[in-house]
């Protein structure tokens, strides 16, 4: 089987033109113009007008930084917004299926369900790795998107790189990497590998790192001809100008990000340490992302002993292969003194 962008676009998509906005008819240059095309409120607020439909300020500065060019972009409402994007230009209702690899992000099993998408898990292995031939063996012609999420949430591991490739090559879908905590990782992002995979789309978002989860901006990265087909069904102004706004502004300011991000993985080491002392810890999953994933003695007793104690921490339990986990985010060094006072109490 081989990769066909053609043959994996729903009918009604291929058939379909871009809705055309004001703001797409008529592109500023930058000069002195008297807008009365949108039906907008001319009163200056700040939010009076219509944001840009394609965010091309925001999407100069990201292609830049990602090492893609702008035609490799697609913005959404967080990523939730872009995966849920993908479902409806890749998947035909009632018909087409979806392989997600438990335990892993909800997203994918709530966006296959409201899509009336069928979702086919094949669960990781003990080591939180993809089965390459299990996933092989499930696909058939309906088969339009595999998710793979790396590093994976809740199990903070990155999945190897060989299992992706493996994967990239033998499958006739998108392979999706959901790349929300890459920043944290030491792993290189998949993006560099676009030129080489027609069928990889990496999804990246500032909810994470970023700590813009608050604003919801959700990056897609794929071929020019993936992105082109996004753009046709995605609502003319899905980002909203505040984000855009705001977004810009710490993108520019990268150097802070990168220092915060430092810091987390700096009190992530420490909280792994003490996790490693206290008693009912049983096992400590290796992590590349901003979080701990634990294997405790009864996760619903520590989870309350915890909550009793003023931390909400993240019980993991329901997921498969996670039995009795409690999910840690790392926070500040006050915060993570708190749980580790905590921990130490019990
Ligand atoms: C948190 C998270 C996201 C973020 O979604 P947004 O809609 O961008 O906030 C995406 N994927 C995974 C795996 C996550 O854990």
């Amino acid at each position: 089987m081989s990769f066909s962008l053609e043959n994996i676009t729903r009918k009604n998509v291929k058939g379909l033109k871009s809705y055309s906005s004001a703001r797409d008819e008529y592109v500023s240059d930058g000069s002195e113009m008297v807008f009365l095309d949108a039906n907008e409120n001319p009163f200056e607020n700040g939010v009076n007008r219509y944001p840009d439909p394609q965010q091309r300020s925001l999407k100069a500065v990201l292609a830049m930084q990602k090492g893609v060019k702008t035609e490799n972009i697609l913005l959404g409402n967080g990523s939730d917004e872009v995966l849920d994007l993908i479902f409806r230009a890749f998947c035909e209702p009632k018909q087409d299926n979806i392989i997600s690899l438990p335990p892993t992000y909800g997203m994918y099993k709530v966006l296959s369900s409201t899509n009336a998408i069928e979702n086919r898990e094949v669960l990781l292995n003990k080591y939180f790795q993809p089965d390459v031939d299990s996933i092989l063996d499930t696909i058939d012609e309906n088969s339009k998107l595999l998710f793979i999420c790396s590093p994976n949430n809740p199990t903070g591991n990155s999945i190897s790189g060989e299992s992706i490739i493996k994967l990239l090559n033998n499958f006739a879908g998108l392979v999706v990497i959901d790349e929300a905590y890459i920043d944290f990782s030491s792993k290189q992002s998949w993006v560099s590998y676009l030129s080489d995979f027609p069928n990889l789309v990496v999804t990246q978002t500032l909810s994470k790192a970023y700590g813009m989860a608050g604003i919801r901006l959700g990056i897609c990265i794929a071929s020019k001809e993936i992105i082109t087909i996004l753009n046709k069904i995605k609502p003319p102004y899905n980002v909203n100008g505040l984000t855009q706004s705001k977004a810009l502004e710490r993108i520019l300011a990268i150097e802070q990000v990168e220092k915060e991000v430092s810091k987390i993985l700096e009190e992530r080491n420490k909280m792994i340490e003490v996790l490693k002392g206290v008693d009912f810890v049983e096992e400590i999953y290796k992590t590349d992302a901003n979080f701990v994933l634990a294997k405790v003695d009864d996760a619903n007793l520590r989870y309350q002993e915890l909550l009793y104690k003023g931390i909400v921490v993240r019980n993991r339990s329901s997921q498969p292969l996670c039995e009795n986990t409690l999910r840690f985010t790392v926070g500040t060094s006050e915060e993570n003194k708190k749980l580790i006072q905590a921990l130490k109490e019990s």
